[in-house]
């Protein structure tokens, strides 16, 4: 029987979560769900200077928010817990020491010094810098004075010579050298473990079958690989390896705070959807097949295999993520609409969540969905429905007092006073009659200062629609209070 394919994803929240994480944990995601696999979730937190309970508990909040559901790690446990590393630092240390008997590692006794000033003279030489191997085979006599003279050992990897070799499956055929991969630290001096030993252990101890992770990684795997076999795995048992290509900003240079906006938390306050990042993140190295570009969640496990992924970097492009985010928001009820919208006004004080005011923007959100490409965008679209007064940007209050436009106004008064039925309708043809045949003007003339008076801004939702959802007395008012 094949074995059960189990995938992990493995951050170390020094912040929030960064579009780079999040498109492994949904590759990872989406390719234990195709294959019927499992995925675990382990946090990576060693460092617990860097990695805090906060960004811990936000890196959850996170995955949890976007449906990437786990099947072992935080909150759910399972039978290889537990899945945060500072609760198992024993069995790093335990493995440490398993290496150190079995000739696999060894102390290694020198001073941060003593390693900078040789490889100070290997650069001097034009030798490749690193471990050069001096503690290896040291005496009992040379032990004893290091330790007579207060020296306290780390940990060190032996790295056999020879070369790594191994099958990514995104790159092909990958080979390090060993020369170029020095021994490497296991176990700091103080006993606390590095990642190369920490994540190679829960690897093999959690059964991880397939790793994909950031291209970034590549580099770290023949030593990762040298772990695995110290444990005793052999060339067939090891996990297979699929390094994601990195995600380009703007500039062509790996995407990071300068280049774009990395944290999934700004995505999130400005209004993209869940099912938009996942769906645009998907995009980001893998293609579905042909040039279809809105896809489900439902679509993307059905579909997603390593295969379709891509070994070149992939490019992050804003207006592509606001196309989706825009087609995901027309795809949702005005049920669904309504519970992603309040959030947004309720941040904002536009509403106070009064069952009146929540019928008001029920009625308000279909006239909206088309024209939005981010949630957020609900706050200024709708604030006009809220206010007792309108209050204009310096542009719009020019605008709306030019006399051209109080001419406009006033006329608009007029033909407006005298309607019984007020529907966007009827709004709109007393407003043609009156303002585009009466006064000869064009549709922008004539409709731009009504609708600065009306709402204050000269983006809004359709005018006539506005209109009659303001009501007719609160319209009248703000049309009056913009010629006096
Ligand atoms: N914890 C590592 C990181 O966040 C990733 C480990 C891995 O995927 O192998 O960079
Ligand atoms: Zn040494």
């Amino acid at each position: 029987m094949a074995r059960e394919i189990r995938t992990r994803f493995a951050p170390s929240p020094t912040g929030d979560l960064h579009v780079g994480n999040i498109r492994t944990a949904l590759f990872d995601w989406a390719y234990a769900r195709h294959t019927g696999g499992k995925l675990i979730f382990r946090i990576e937190d060693t460092d617990r200077e860097r990695v805090t309970d906060e960004y811990i508990a936000r890196a959850i909040e996170t995955l949890k928010w976007l449906g990437l559901e786990w099947d072992e790690g935080p909150e759910v446990g399972g039978e290889f817990g537990p899945y945060l590393q500072s609760q198992r630092l024993d069995i790093y240390t335990k493995w440490a020491k398993t290496f150190l008997e079995n000739g696999d590692a060894y102390n290694c006794y020198c001073s941060t010094e003593e390693l900078e000033a040789r490889r100070e003279a290997q650069r001097a030489s034009n030798q490749a810098p690193g471990y050069d191997g001096k503690c290896r085979s040291l005496t009992p006599e040379e032990v004893s004075k290091f330790l007579a003279e207060g020296r306290k050992p780390v940990i060190r990897m032996r790295m056999p010579d020879g070369e790594t070799r191994f099958t990514d499956l995104i790159r092909g055929e990958v080979v390090f050298e060993h020369k170029y991969v020095p021994d490497f630290v296991l176990m700091r001096a103080d006993g606390s473990p590095l990642y190369t030993l920490a994540v190679a252990v829960d690897d093999v101890l959690m059964k991880v079958t397939h790793i994909l992770r950031g291209e970034d990684l590549l580099s770290s795997t023949p030593r990762q690989i040298r772990v695995y076999q110290a444990m005793g795995l052999a060339t067939d048992e090891l996990p297979a390896f699929a390094h994601l290509p990195f995600v380009m900003g703007t500039d062509n240079t790996k995407l990071s705070k300068r280049n774009g906006e990395v944290s999934i938390a700004w995505y999130r306050e400005e209004g993209f959807l869940p099912e938009a990042i996942c769906n645009y993140l998907a995009l980001l190295g893998w293609s579905p097949g042909d040039d279809k570009e809105n896809i489900t969640m439902k679509e993307l496990v059905e579909l997603f295999t390593i295969e379709r992924v891509n070994s070149s970097p992939a490019r992050f492009d804003m207006k592509k993520l606001e196309a989706i985010n825009g087609d995901k928001i027309r795809a949702l009820t005005i049920d669904e609409f309504l519970t992603r919208a309040l959030p947004f006004l309720l941040k904002e004080q536009v509403v106070k969540g009064e069952e009146s005011e929540i019928e008001v923007v029920r009625k308000a959100l279909p006239i909206i969905q088309e024209r939005i490409a981010r949630m957020k965008e609900v706050v200024p679209m709708l604030r006009f429905l809220f206010v007792n007064e309108v209050t204009f940007d310096d542009e719009s209050a020019a605008k709306v007092n030019e006399a051209d436009s109080k001419k406009v106004i006033s006329t608009a008064i007029e033909a407006l006073s005298g309607l019984s039925l007020w529907s966007h309708g009827e709004i709109e043809s007393a407003l043609r009659k009156a303002l585009i045949e009466g006064l000869g003007l064009k549709p922008r003339n004539a409709f731009g200062p009504v609708r600065i008076a009306v709402t204050g801004s000269h983006i809004s939702p359709p005018l006539f629609e506005s209109m009659e959802l303001l009501g007719k007395e609160r319209s009248m008012a703000r049309l009056e209070s913009a010629v006096r």
